[in-house]
């Protein structure tokens, strides 16, 4: 989660233990700006929420902040001027605010990371780098199926070495990488460049630790690439750490330049496989324990759950959540098995439907672009039919990796080089046309959620 959807649950937890009129004054424009080593930070109106929160809600804010966050924070109310005012002694040091921007998330640590057989060895890894970062392995590589903990790891390492070190670490997924390189050169062609790669290279190059999620969307950015590369090799030269994770193992990005994939192995390949039983009971019996529900969780409940989400935690983890928020609603002070069933008829029912990910990108890119599955599926020619099936098609083959002849069957019967046509003419549409990208991987986003 990130401190917006934090802060989000957060409110409407309190918003339920106060008046409307308390909740407006005094809470409903706060905003939680960090979470660092135990201090959360607030921004709040004015002075005068300052005093009145620490005085009349501070162990309420508390109480309630644990119950969502799962552990417990001390709180620091700051006005927004005060907030600029900091940033600015901090520029004024000479130091580029980005340094101080890591990204992490300290909710996931080592110790709330639950070890079984399948992430034994990762996780063994994962604490190997962040006990002496650049000296291990370099660099690092996590792969698995969605799900199953890579994100988590990375923070996990990110917030031991912050702990440990005063090395610089930073966290990024892919996609903010492509980003700011598609800005840097928006920038370079305004002719406004020298201060934007100044900074681009401070933010990637001036770090000891760079940690960045989800590699494969690098696939569709081939431009973005060839700086990845180098940002890549400037820091191992310089032994600083590098730690990638992605959904599928180096050889199986294929659309990854050759020489990207050489530098992957030259460090540590580390594979996640899904839990087993044992594991996902326990990880269960974590959160439940997280959130002081212990009581409220019969063991039978628990072990409906673990039997019926076998293959990722995320799932595992929305399927708890969803008993724990129909038990409220329904005002059920204990959880029973009907219960649980109930809550999670449909749930399970998704689980069993997300396997068709050709249905889902159908589903998704059709709703995406305000048209129907069967035009989708049809004949027709009109553009703002057949570039959406192109690009449903192209996501089924690079994102999902499906065969030609299985897209072409789902996509009403087209025939193998049809689909293949359609793919191609994507690839070279993305070459050209950056928005493309990105359009495509917010469809995708979609579709992971
Ligand atoms: P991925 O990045 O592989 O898709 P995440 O790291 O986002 O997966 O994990 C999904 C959710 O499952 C997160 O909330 C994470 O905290 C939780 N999770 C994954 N593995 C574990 C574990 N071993 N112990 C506890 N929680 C886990
Ligand atoms: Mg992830």
């Amino acid at each position: 989660m990130d401190l917006k959807s934090i802060w989000e649950e957060f409110l409407n937890k309190i918003s339920d233990d106060l008046s409307p009129i308390n909740y407006n004054t005094w809470f409903l424009e706060t905003k939680l700006i960090n979470l660092e080593k135990n201090i959360a930070t607030v921004s709040v109106p004015f002075h005068i929420h300052k005093k009145h929160l620490k005085a009349n809600y501070y162990d309420l804010i508390q109480k309630r902040f644990t119950e969502v966050s799962g552990s417990n924070f001390e709180f620091e109310f700051v006005t927004k001027e005060e907030s600029e005012e900091k940033k600015v002694v901090e520029n004024n040091l000479g130091v580029p605010l980005d340094n101080f921007q890591t990204n992490l998330n300290p909710l996931y640590t080592f110790q709330n990371f639950v070890v079984g057989e399948s992430n034994k060895f990762a996780r063994t890894s994962a604490l190997s780098v962040a006990s002496q970062p650049g000296k291990m392995y370099n660099p690092l590589f996590i792969y698995s199926k969605s799900g199953l903990g890579k994100t988590h790891l990375l923070h996990a390492i990110g917030n031991y070495i912050n702990e440990n070190s005063n090395q610089r670490v930073l966290y990024i997924t892919s996609e903010q990488f492509v980003n700011d390189f598609i800005e840097l050169n928006r920038k370079n062609n305004d002719g406004n460049n020298l201060n934007a790669i100044e900074n681009f290279k401070q933010k990637y190059r001036n770090i000891d630790v760079l940690m960045i999620d989800d590699i494969q969307y690098l696939e569709i950015a081939a431009k973005t690439q060839q700086e990845f590369f180098h940002t890549f090799n400037e820091l191992h030269t310089k032994n600083k750490q590098i730690i990638i994770t992605s959904d599928r193992s180096p050889d199986d990005l294929k659309r990854l330049e050759e020489r990207l994939i050489t530098r992957f192995s030259w460090g540590l390949m580390v594979k996640i496989t899904p839990p087993n039983f044992d594991l996902r009971l326990e990880i269960i019996n974590k959160k439940i324990e997280a959130h002081n529900l212990n009581d409220e969780f019969p063991t039978e409940v628990k072990e409906y759950i673990a039997s019926n989400c076998t293959s990722d935690i995320r799932r595992l983890e929305g399927a708890l959540t969803r008993v724990i928020a129909y038990a409220t609603m329904m005002n059920e002070s204990k959880i029973t098995n009907e219960l649980a069933i109930d809550s999670l008829k449909d749930y399970f029912g998704n689980c069993v439907g997300a396997k068709n990910k050709i249905e889902q990108v159908l589903q998704t890119v059709a709703a995406h672009y305000n048209i129907s599955v069967d035009d989708m599926k049809s004949k027709k020619r009109k553009e703002s039919i057949a570039i959406p099936r192109q690009i449903a098609m192209y996501i089924c083959r690079t994102i999902y990796d499906e065969k030609l002849t299985k897209i072409g069957l789902a996509f009403g019967g087209k025939n193998h080089s049809t689909v293949l046509h359609s793919i191609e003419k994507i690839e070279n549409q993305i070459k050209k046309d950056n928005h493309l990208a990105q359009e495509i991987k917010k469809i995708t986003n979609k579709i992971n959620n």
